[in-house]
């Protein structure tokens, strides 16, 4: 708090982390000006309610350094080389993101600090903390899901609810910019190329997302699937006893804690030392009880335990967690097949565990790639599936795909990236499942091609799938 009253802050880009933060700077005494690089309809309407308080916001231009600026609290979406930072680390001035201010600002309304469990991964994170929400929720305790979720981290430090702890989701853009965050303890949960573009590289990447380790106090929690994960853990500079624990969708060693016969077991944190294992739940009471979610429920499970949560209330959080929209959300059965949208499926390693989970498939797929390559994807799942429907921009690349590793599969190019191509790609769906099928749309790619963003990309695909033949039958 000393450190911001009178000082010159620079907040880099509006929105969801950027006005929270600006206010929280501006309580504190900070004088703060606002630089965002649009000056459409929405920005503007956010820079009028910062001006009414006395905030300076520069709409149009967020690549030159305001004069006189000692601090920059930055938006994470803000690449590391943006001019803005070039110019930043030519002056000297330091830079931290919405959660390094955060964190920062804990304690400051004179509460005691509530404790972080923080969850960063390539996919699974909004799900799991979700997840581990639920968890410490049944296990009485007032928290809630914060960080990268869409919940400004600022505002829940700085709220009136008190908590005793946060399930806390960070990107790895977030990490970047937040070097002080000591959570309790932490999950990677997996990690696969993705966002290169804005980190440079694989390695970049993944040094970030380790960041998530250093100073955890109790626990790390890595996947021992994903041998990288593990790595960063060995590599972190953490809390003395601080313990290392793996996840495993295989029998547990000890340390571990995996599944065994369809039930999910802790071999790390049991409290009898006379018992090999404790139970936690079943593979069942996961919604939904596919591979990759059962992976993120022990991920979630590790931290609770990690803070103390008895096992009867990993099983109730577990039983009580619903998906999010548009994360392998089934719309419904039509004439013997089921509909799932998994529009949230951005990447090539989300897809390829949301295929895993269906058998056989009519995959609806295609939109912007960000410069994937799906040779990968289809070699795992060519098995799987029955026929593909291809929509959007980068279409072409999964064709050709298709056609290298799956030449049996017969593919419909529907040739089209307009919105109503969705309709159209339900219908050919359609047409080519037979009962027992599952039509699942995974694009493996980004929605903007087509739609605003991947929830217009869902709702698109349901309100298809209501529109066949069959289904209006069945509800009339
Ligand atoms: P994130 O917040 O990391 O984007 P979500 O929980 O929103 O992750 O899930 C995004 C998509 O990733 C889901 O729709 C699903 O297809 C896939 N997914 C979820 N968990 C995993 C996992 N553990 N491994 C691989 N893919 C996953």
């Amino acid at each position: 708090r000393d450190e911001l009253a009178g000082r010159n802050v620079t907040v880099a880009g509006l929105g969801v982390s950027g006005v929270p933060a600006a206010k929280a700077l501006h309580r504190f005494g900070a004088k703060v000006t606002v630089v965002n690089g649009g000056d459409g309809d929405g920005p503007r309407a956010q820079a009028a309610e910062l001006e009414e308080l006395g905030i300076t916001v520069r709409l149009g231009d967020d690549r030159i350094l305001p004069e006189g600026a000692q601090l920059i609290v930055t938006n994470p979406g803000f690449k590391p080389d943006s001019p803005l930072f070039l110019a930043a680390d030519a002056a000297g001035v330091p830079v931290w993101g919405d959660v390094e201010l955060a964190w920062r600002l804990r304690g400051v309304t004179g509460r005691a600090p509530a404790p972080w469990l923080a969850v960063t991964g390539t996919n699974g994170k909004t799900t799991t903390v979700q997840m581990l929400a639920a968890i410490l929720e049944a296990a009485g305790l007032r928290t809630a899901a914060v960080g990268n979720i869409g919940v400004s981290l600022v505002d829940a430090v700085l709220g009136d609810e008190e908590y005793d702890v946060l399930a806390v989701e960070l990107s790895s853009y977030q990490l970047h910019w937040a070097p002080s965050v000591r959570a309790h303890s932490a999950a990677v949960l997996n990690l696969a190329p993705d966002h290169l573009d804005w980190h440079g590289s694989m390695e970049a990447y993944a040094a970030d997302k380790g960041r998530v380790y250093e100073g955890n106090q109790v626990a790390c929690v890595y996947n021992a699937a994903d041998p990288v994960t593990e790595r960063l853990v060995r590599e972190a500079d953490v809390v003395e006893g601080c313990r290392a624990i793996g996840f495993t969708l295989a029998s547990p060693r000890p340390g571990e804690l995996g599944v065994v016969d369809g039930i999910l077991v802790d071999r790390a944190f049991v409290e009898d030392r006379q018992q090999r294992a404790q139970e936690l739940a079943e593979v069942g009471d996961v919604t939904p009880a596919a591979p990759h979610n059962i992976a993120n429920a022990l991920a979630a499970a590790a931290l609770a335990r990690a803070y103390g949560v008895a096992p009867a209330a990993v099983r109730d959080g577990l039983r009580a967690f619903r998906p999010d929209a548009h994360r392998i959300e089934h719309v419904a059965d039509v004439a013997g097949v089921a509909y799932v949208d998994d529009s949230k499926a951005t990447n090539t390693h989300a897809t390829e565990a949301s295929l895993a989970a269906y058998d056989p498939i009519v995959w609806i797929a295609g939109g912007l790639a960000k410069g994937a390559a799906f040779d990968g994807l289809v070699k795992a799942s060519a098995k799987r599936l029955r026929a593909a429907v291809l929509i959007g921009a980068d279409r072409r690349l999964i064709r050709e795909a298709l056609a290298r590793h799956a030449p049996d599969v017969p593919v419909v190019d529907l040739d089209r990236t307009d919105t109503g191509a969705m309709a159209a790609a339900v219908a050919e769906a359609a047409r080519l499942a037979r009962p027992g099928d599952t039509v699942l749309m995974a694009p493996a790619c980004a929605s903007m091609d087509m739609f605003v963003n991947y929830k217009a990309r869902g709702d698109a695909f349901a309100a298809a799938v209501r529109e066949l033949p069959a289904a209006r039958t069945d509800n009339e």
